[in-house]
């Protein structure tokens, strides 16, 4: 009779403990992290704030568990509103992709103003490369390697300084690109001459829209919100 009890007790306690754990990843939204004046863009529920670039269709990625996760060949994505200077906050999770190589492994990207990339790749452990996990996309190789190896979450905190034009159009100061990987300094301030390849291709303007790639690999994204800065 004990000994059943005690088994009952041990069962009861795993479901509890399971339930738990089950109910931490599904109720995720990011919210402790969150300042009061961030316009929040994906809070783990829905795709409501973004669209498929170039067409305007709804963003066909997949959503579960409170993250979206790219979905290959449905392209990439943007937010509907547009933004100039801002602060934004971004968590991406990489799949283990053993097998690949390079710019196959793991690649998808952040893009300010649908322009300006943030590299997203596995990068772990290498000497950085300006195309690699953090690089600004062909201009600038990250300070120092900050990234986690594939399956954790990582955090990119980016300040961005749009463009800017006088009044005929001429643009007199460039765009600028200050980013935090997991905390740490990666880009302190690096002006980014022009655009990075695979991006929006229309003219530079003053503001544009948030856009996440679609390389080809099933990277999550979660907890993304924004500040816009005067
Ligand atoms: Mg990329």
């Amino acid at each position: 009779m004990l000994a059943r009890s005690r088994v009952a007790f041990v069962i009861l306690f795993f479901l509890l403990i399971g339930t738990s754990i089950v109910c931490a990843e599904v109720l995720f939204t990011g919210n402790e992290t969150r300042p009061a004046d961030a316009i929040v863009l994906f809070d783990g529920s829905n795709l409501s704030e973004w669209v498929k670039t170039g067409s305007g269709e709804p963003a066909k990625w997949k959503v579960e568990h409170g993250y979206m996760e790219v979905v290959p060949g449905t392209g990439n994505i943007c937010t509907k509103k547009e933004f100039g200077d801002c602060q934004l906050h971004i968590e991406f999770w990489l799949p283990l992709m053993a097998d690949a190589k390079g710019q196959a492994r793991a690649n998808s990207g952040v893009y300010l103003q649908g322009k300006f990339e943030i590299q997203i790749l596995d990068s772990y452990g290498l000497k950085s490369q300006n195309n690699d996990c953090g690089a600004i996309y062909g201009v600038a190789a990250p300070l120092v390697n900050a990234c986690r190896p594939p399956e954790q979450w990582q955090t990119y905190d980016i300040i961005f300084r749009a463009p800017k034009f006088d009044a005929e159009g001429k643009e007199v100061s460039k765009a600028r690109l200050t980013v935090f990987q997991n905390n740490v300094l990666i880009h302190d301030n690096v002006e980014v001459p022009n655009a990075t390849p695979a991006g929006i291709e229309n003219e530079k303007g003053a503001i544009g829209p948030l856009m996440l790639q679609d390389h080809g690999n099933p990277v999550r994204f979660r907890n993304i919100w924004l500040r816009p800065l005067n």
